[in-house]
């Protein structure tokens, strides 16, 4: 049985007056419960007052991107011991935000990936084709370049390290969801690359997110979808209650 996951993406959402106020609200909904692990990733400075307010809670407090070095004149960057000096559980790799905007590539966030796995960092890492490559019916040449080249370089015991999540980029921010049968088609894809990569324990031990405008109004049928095994939350993070809502809704199946 996986556990299901729920993580915010706060994007560059929320400085440490907003962290602290939303903490304040949501630790008072939120009812700690071993049968779901809960996960906000807030900006970088952010982080200290989070771990803060979330001290002695089932939440935990990630980053958004990470540098695959560990220092050097990478201006702007920030590197794996720094984040974990401030002792964060997770973080967030290859979001299609770094890859479109910023212009990481599959081989970057491979190097990235296998930084994270041994420095002992949860990575969750971002997959998912755009609109135009859904429509040229790509969807599953994009998915397979984007897991070969970021699994190239780690093992069966690292990968087991590692929560996938599934974004089509058509669906993040926009308000649209993916249908459950295309999400499900998606993650069962997804999963069968990992049996042939490695092998079928791997493959049924993966946690493997949706993440694409979730909500309180559709996570239920989405996170009913057997091979979907929680979400990557943008927008609907960043409000207290539905956040909690989601969760609750996680804990139905
Ligand atoms: C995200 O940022 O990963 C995301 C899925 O955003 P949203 O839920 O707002 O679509």
């Amino acid at each position: 049985m996986r556990k299901p996951f729920i993580a915010g993406n706060w994007k560059m959402h929320n400085g440490i007056r907003e962290t602290k106020e939303f903490f304040a609200r949501f630790l008072g909904m939120y009812l700690d419960s071993s049968e779901v692990d809960v996960a906000i990733a807030p900006v970088f400075t952010a982080i200290e007052a989070a771990k803060n307010a979330c001290k002695g809670r089932r939440v935990y407090i990630g980053a958004q991107n990470m540098h695959m070095e560990d220092k050097g004149a990478f201006t702007g960057e920030i590197a794996p011991g720094m984040l974990k000096e401030l002792d964060v559980d997770f973080v967030i790799l290859g979001h299609s935000e770094r890859r479109h905007i910023f212009g990481e590539t599959n081989n970057t966030i491979a190097l990235k990936l296998k930084k994270a796995v041994l420095e002992g960092l949860l990575p969750i890492f971002c997959v998912g084709e755009t609109l135009q490559e859904r429509e040229n019916e790509k969807t599953e040449t994009i998915l397979r370049e984007q897991l070969d080249t970021a699994f190239n370089n780690l093992d069966a015991k690292e990968v087991s390290r590692v929560i996938v999540a599934y974004e089509p980029v058509w669906a993040i921010g926009t308000g649209e969801t993916a249908t459950p049968r295309i999400a499900g088609d998606a993650h069962i894809f997804i999963r069968n690359r990992i049996k042939e990569l490695y092998n079928a324990v791997a493959a049924e031990d993966m946690r493997i997110l949706y993440g694409g405008s979730v909500k309180p109004a559709n996570a239920r049928e989405l996170l009913s979808v057997p091979d979907i095994d929680g979400a990557l939350i943008g927008g609907a993070s960043l409000q207290p209650d539905s956040f909690a809502e989601i969760i609750k809704i996680s804990l139905e199946g």
